[in-house]
């Protein structure tokens, strides 16, 4: 069978860094939504990159201004989930050509957000080939306390923000596989695809509050595994109380709106786990601030993925993104 992404990282990459010295700044390496190193008694910086490529992460015909937005926002994501204020960034363009209309475009949304997240850019490079953007992100928490995927506790509750399955209902849109009559769900839900916006401000308020914590980039079910797997435990998850868009819920068949949610890319929500009595006052935090958190599940002693619907044992699949195991989205 083929490599996977993650067996891929885990074979060449993670067991090597695991084999070497490492040096004692070093908080966290591979396997979280960013690594960390400690810069004084204070503070922590938490570093992450993404890359997105075109025809892969993006239809070919996407804006500059959509790429922009969303190569900030799929970064500051990552830093997000580590509950981290972003401070510093650097960019590498593989540009196939210096189009000045296209570059103009991009690079104002992509300072903007940058600018509107508090992060400067610090510096990158730029070459010529199939596109191809990369950012690397380093944001602050005070040391010692930001959100790891590790820290799962039997009995926690786990709860997520926003809402799931827009994006993949969204890409649908995009590549013309799926075509909607009401115009405004289909407005909000390629909007959804193209412009996340990363919880930023959520992962700041739930930081203190919560044991762990990771970004829905890949799917809920795989993404939480990741959780199970780091923090050695198991979890049962709620089908029923999956927090589904309007416009999701209105444009596809319930179990198509589950399929996407449980099993879609690109939401960037937040996945975290709390004890118990810590629900009520974060909950009560973030509707103060206008911002969703729902319950979906807990984690339990073991390691098995579970799930429920009203009660009743719903099967789950072993699904999600992988990138040597999707086709590209070329259009
Ligand atoms: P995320 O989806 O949160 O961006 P990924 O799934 O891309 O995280 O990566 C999982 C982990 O593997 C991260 O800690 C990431 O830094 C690490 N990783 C991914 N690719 C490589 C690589 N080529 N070399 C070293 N580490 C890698
Ligand atoms: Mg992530």
């Amino acid at each position: 069978m083929a490599l996977g992404e993650f067996d891929l990282i885990r074979r060449f990459f993670a067991s090597a860094s695991v084999n070497t010295d490492l040096p004692p700044d070093l908080v966290l390496g591979i396997g979280d939504d960013a690594a960390i190193i400690r810069v004084d008694a204070q503070r922590d910086f938490v570093i992450t990159t993404d890359t997105m490529v075109a025809g892969r992460h993006f239809p070919l015909d996407t804006s500059p201004s959509d790429i922009a937005h969303k190569l900030a926002h799929v970064n500051l994501s990552d830093c997000a989930a580590m509950g981290a204020s972003p401070r510093f960034a650097t960019l590498a363009l593989c540009l196939p050509q210096a189009d000045e209309s296209w570059l103009a475009a991009f690079a104002q949304t992509l300072q903007t957000q940058l600018q509107q997240h508090g992060v400067c850019l610090l510096g990158g490079d730029t070459t010529s080939g199939p596109l191809n953007l990369n950012l690397t992100l380093i944001g602050e928490v005070p040391s010692g306390s930001a959100l790891r995927r590790d820290r799962a506790q039997v009995g926690d509750v786990i709860a997520l923000t926003g809402t799931l399955g827009d994006a993949a209902l969204g890409l649908q849109l995009a590549l013309q596989a799926q075509h909607l009559k009401d115009a405004n769900a289909r407005e909000y839900l390629l909007r959804r695809l193209h412009r996340p916006q990363a919880r930023v401000q959520a992962g700041q308020l739930i930081r203190p509050h919560a044991h762990a914590g990771i970004d829905i980039s890949d799917g809920l079910i795989q993404d939480l595994r990741h959780v199970l797997q780091r923090s050695n435990v198991g979890a049962i998850v709620d089908i029923e109380t999956l927090p589904l868009s309007t416009a999701l819920r209105h444009s596809v068949s319930n179990a198509q709106a589950l399929d996407y949610a449980l099993y879609g890319g690109d939401d960037y929500e937040l996945l975290v786990t709390l004890a118990e009595p810590e629900w009520s006052p974060l909950q009560a935090r973030m509707a103060s601030a206008g911002m969703a958190l729902t319950q979906i599940g807990r984690i339990t002693a073991g390691s098995v993925l579970t799930a429920r619907y009203c009660g009743q044992p719903f099967a789950l699949q072993a699904r999600g993104f992988d990138h040597f195991s999707v086709d590209d989205i070329s259009s």
